[in-house]
């Protein structure tokens, strides 16, 4: 690994080579008969969209899936060709690019059909659509009355040269908790959407609920496809599931400072805005030069867990824009040495699940947040990527 002045403050390593691994034990799960696709949003949860992309395909993903149309066109401009699925269009967004690059382009109502079947006229291609069912999520999709204008608008657009309906599909809202009895109700709303489009001629090549969460606990709800997101990354969707090992999955990032300072200070010193943390005795005080600029929750002040010189640390006091402190005690650390807020966890250093719990959040924000100051260092990268 290459360390440039750039990447000696900070770094976020990720081990594509993790990310392969994860995708193979998502496919040994699901089976054969069942393509995984590759969820890629919001730069692969602050990962790096194109090489985490292009890892998911390697790993033997079959799909991405991306929540805007920019960002599945960014993935075309890489040179990416497999179906891309985007999910989260607005009023005015590009879908004549989106025909061009051959995108699959959810519809949740007949606004998006109109503004599609629009742009097929004047660019005289046809559109790869999927349509989108709320079967009880309460977010994107298309509700129970007003599927059968959806399906029949398109269809009728589909018969004109204008769309090829290649999905139907939906999302779930409580799958990471087992046994929800939403979960149950959502699956047998999928099956009469579903059963419906499929009666009045809808032939998709794709039907898919389930994300990661179901991916992991929830085999009938594979259909011919699963988007898996976080579990890609080697992160578990949710501590009562399991821990990401219990699955098989390795975490794919791993977050390291290097202790910009290091100075012993005596007894009763205040630490960091407000003096919330303050020194019970003399100690040595290291500075971790990472802050809520760059994604560390400021709510993890006084709580965030990182490994300093071989032990556990929690961060001192508040975690400011750019830095925060950690007390080393009588431990002689030397300035630049590591600081490792969280990675795969097999190494005595904390996760990215631990900052969640310090944060009173989940382990996606964590990641996903890590900010563009901190430079991504990408190791097990294979040829082709
Ligand atoms: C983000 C997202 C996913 C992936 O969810 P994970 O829980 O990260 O696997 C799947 N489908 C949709 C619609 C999403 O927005």
């Amino acid at each position: 690994m290459s360390e440039t002045p750039q990447t000696l403050r900070a770094r976020a390593e990720i081990d594509l080579g993790a990310l392969r691994g994860n995708v193979r034990a998502l496919r040994e799960r699901v089976g054969t008969g069942v393509q995984v696709m590759g969820v890629v949003k919001a730069d692969a949860y602050g990962h790096g969209a194109v090489p985490c992309a292009r890892a998911a395909l390697e790993g033997g993903a079959t799909w991405l899936g991306t929540a805007t149309p920019h960002e599945a066109l960014a993935l075309r401009a890489a040179g990416i060709d497999v179906p891309v699925l985007c999910w989260l269009w607005t009023p005015g967004d590009p879908w004549d690019e989106g025909i061009r690059a051959g995108l699959d382009m959810s519809l949740s109502g007949m606004w998006a059909l109109e503004e599609v079947t629009r742009a097929a006229r004047a660019t005289g291609g046809t559109a790869r659509v999927q349509l989108k069912a709320d079967t009880g999520l309460g977010r994107n999709g298309c509700q129970p009355a007003d599927w059968p204008r959806l399906v029949g608008e398109a269809l009728k657009a589909q018969a004109e040269g204008l769309v090829r309906i290649t999905g139907v599909w939906s999302h779930f809202a409580c799958a990471d908790e087992p046994g929800h009895p939403s979960i149950a109700a959502q699956l047998d709303a999928f099956h009469d959407m579903l059963g419906y489009a499929e009666k009045a001629g809808v032939e998709p090549e794709v039907r898919h609920i389930a994300n990661s969460p179901a991916t992991l606990t929830l085999p009938e709800s594979y259909f011919d496809l699963v988007r898996a997101g976080i579990a890609l990354y080697g992160v578990s969707p949710s501590p009562e599931l399991g821990t990401a090992a219990d699955f098989g999955l390795r975490a794919v990032m791993r977050l390291v400072g290097s202790l910009a300072l290091v100075k012993t200070v005596p007894a009763g010193h205040g630490v960091s805005y407000g003096h919330h943390y303050v020194t019970e005795r003399e100690t040595n005080l290291g500075l971790v030069p990472l802050g809520y600029a760059d994604g560390i929750p400021r709510h993890a002040s006084g709580r965030g867990p990182v490994l300093v010189g071989g032990k556990v640390r929690t961060v001192a006091g508040r975690v400011a824009m750019d830095q925060f402190v950690v007390d080393l005690g009588r431990d002689a650390v030397e300035p630049g040495a590591p600081a490792v807020l969280f990675g795969a966890g097999d190494q005595g250093e904390p996760t990215a699940e631990d900052w969640a719990r310090a944060a009173d959040t989940i382990a996606y924000e964590i990641v996903t947040r890590i900010g563009s100051r901190v430079p991504r260092v990408y190791t097990n990268v294979t040829h082709a990527s």
